[in-house]
């Protein structure tokens, strides 16, 4: 395979493979596909409907039957050859990523880790997570009781463009290695990481109908998958999450869904303020701060407030911003235009309403289309819409508190529970972190250490989601639960010709026996 991609189109020969891959290649319709870094054409995928997902759908599930007999050591091969696939193609990947995205190289470079880390979690644990497992019976040896999971069939998976590498195959990953298979829509801005993913796991051994993907808009091509599938994973916003919870409610299908955010970040005046100032940046920032969980809210106690804000500010105002592939650039491009004056209007309104820029606040089309400079606010007054609603941008808001309890509060009060952080010795870090109303906590850290530690399942809170991804729920979730109870020697009603009623009374006997004995699960 190529090694490295120019700054340009999508070399012919590449965007063709990845073509070739998706359920819709037949299409008549195309989209274009842009380039963020320049607003260039980088190159087109089909415009799906309902029939190409349901081809895709015919497909997958013709596969996923005979997939479902492979045994947990076949697959684990598979996955773990994706593993080393994706590491070795790491550069074409952070290549095509920063393409489609025009993020910086760093960020790009977490999604490719994060494949990887996520694969040799789930490739080495699948097994142990999904094996049959023996448990206490009704009656103690005379039922023999076991729980067993069962692929759920072909899972659909519906992902936005924001990491499309990571998204476009983490939870797949798992859903594959429980048996299913996947039906994938990427967002139409970014199809071709999660093209890329689907080419490596078919070199890596992955039987080639076994996951699909079908290009086209989010309601026609992503609401049809939601009309098929046998569970939906999606990640996207808080509004399409409650349209699809609609249709899977409806059916009565499973549904997890990460969702929206609006991020807080607590400072307390026993924090290391070194480590505040080298890791807020990226807590905001990371992506051009298009993260569900980056920071979006720092609430700093008033000891301390003058000296994080100076010192933030500069570190913000110093971050390189540039398009290209070079690692020297901390911060790329946002999305599109949409996106643009999306965050644009964020900020002037917070502007007009009175606020204080304390660093960036406006555009840099003279860098490229759609970039926008790292923004820090403070004084922004109630009211203005920054405050509570996802901006989903290089923008973060900056206040004083006097107590930590104010911190707490003002960091709850919020309809999202997706991501918080909290800064201050590590007594301090555990005590608030306690208090937080979020599914992801970083103490002295932003959302780096809880997203990577991927034993742990997360997820949001309140309105920011449904289910987990990661630890044993991120693959259970994939698979349904069959519970085999074996009755041997003694029918449940008791021996034979044994009065009802003197069975009942052994039985409370027996229990309450084995309560003060402690022998009953
Ligand atoms: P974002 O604001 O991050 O783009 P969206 O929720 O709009 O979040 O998009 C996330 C994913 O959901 C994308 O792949 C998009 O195409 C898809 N999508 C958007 N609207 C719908 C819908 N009505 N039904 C199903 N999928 C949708």
């Amino acid at each position: 395979m190529i090694k490295r991609l120019p700054l340009g189109p999508l070399p012919k020969e590449l965007h063709q493979t990845l073509l070739d891959l998706t359920a819709n290649a037949q299409d008549a319709a195309k989209v274009e596909v842009i380039a963020p870094f320049t607003g260039e054409t980088l190159g087109f995928v089909f415009d799906g409907d309902e029939q190409d997902v349901e081809h895709a759908f015919a497909l997958s599930r013709a596969a996923q039957k005979k997939w479902v007999h492979t045994t947990a050591v076949e697959r684990k091969k598979i996955f773990l050859k994706f593993h080393d696939l994706v590491l070795k193609n790491r550069e074409l990947l952070m290549d095509i990523v920063q393409l489609e995205t025009g993020k910086n190289r760093a960020s790009a470079a977490d999604e490719v880790l994060d494949v990887a880390i996520t694969t040799r979690f789930y490739a080495n644990n699948a097994g142990k997570f999904l094996n049959d497992k023996k448990r206490p019976g009704a009656l103690p040896i005379i039922t023999k009781n076991t729980q067993q999971y069962v692929p759920k069939g072909v899972v659909g998976q519906i992902t936005p463009w924001n990491y499309p590498l990571t998204l476009g195959v983490s939870d797949a990953v798992p859903a594959l290695l429980a048996g299913n298979a996947v039906v994938a829509k990427p967002d139409l801005a970014t199809p071709f990481s999660c093209l890329i993913m689907v080419h490596l796991l078919i070199e890596a051994g992955l039987p080639r109908d076994l996951m699909q993907v079908v290009t086209g808009p989010g309601d026609i091509v992503g609401g049809a998958i939601a009309a098929q599938c046998d569970f939906l994973m999606f990640t996207g916003s808080t509004a399409t999450g409650r349209i699809l919870g609609r249709t899977m409610g409806e059916r009565l299908v499973g549904f997890s869904a990460e969702l929206g955010g609006k991020n807080p970040l607590i400072v307390a005046k026993d924090a290391d303020l070194d480590k505040v100032e080298a890791e807020l940046p990226q807590a905001c920032f990371s992506n051009s701060g298009q993260l569900c969980v980056s920071t979006e809210r720092i609430y700093v106690e008033e000891d301390v407030y003058e000296e994080v804000i100076a010192r933030f500010s500069k570190a913000a105002k110093a971050m390189s911003i540039g398009a290209g592939f070079e690692w020297k650039y901390e911060m790329g491009s946002l999305i599109n235009q949409a996106q643009l004056d999306r965050v644009s209007t964020f900020v002037d309104q917070a502007k007009a309403a009175g606020a204080t820029v304390l660093c960036g606040g406006k555009s840099r089309p003279d860098i490229g289309p759609f970039f926008y400079e790292p923004t820090v606010l403070a004084d922004v007054p109630e009211g203005t819409p920054l405050l509570t609603e996802e901006v989903f941008g290089p923008v973060v808001f900056i206040e004083k508190v006097a107590t930590l309890e104010e911190a707490v509060d003002k960091a709850n009060g919020t309809p999202y529970g997706l991501n918080a952080s909290v800064f201050g010795s590590s007594e301090t870090g555990n005590l608030v972190a306690g208090q937080l109303e979020a599914g992801g906590i970083g103490i002295n850290d932003g959302y780096a250490a809880t997203w990577a530690s991927v034993s742990t399942p997360l997820g949001g809170m309140k309105q920011s989601g449904l289910g987990h991804r990661h630890g044993a729920e991120g693959i259970t979730k994939y698979a349904e639960i069959r519970n085999i109870a074996e009755q041997r020697w003694m029918s449940m009603r008791g021996p034979a010709k044994m009065p009802r009623k003197v069975y009942s009374d052994t039985v409370a006997t027996a229990l309450k026996l084995g309560k003060i004995f402690k022998v009953l699960p």
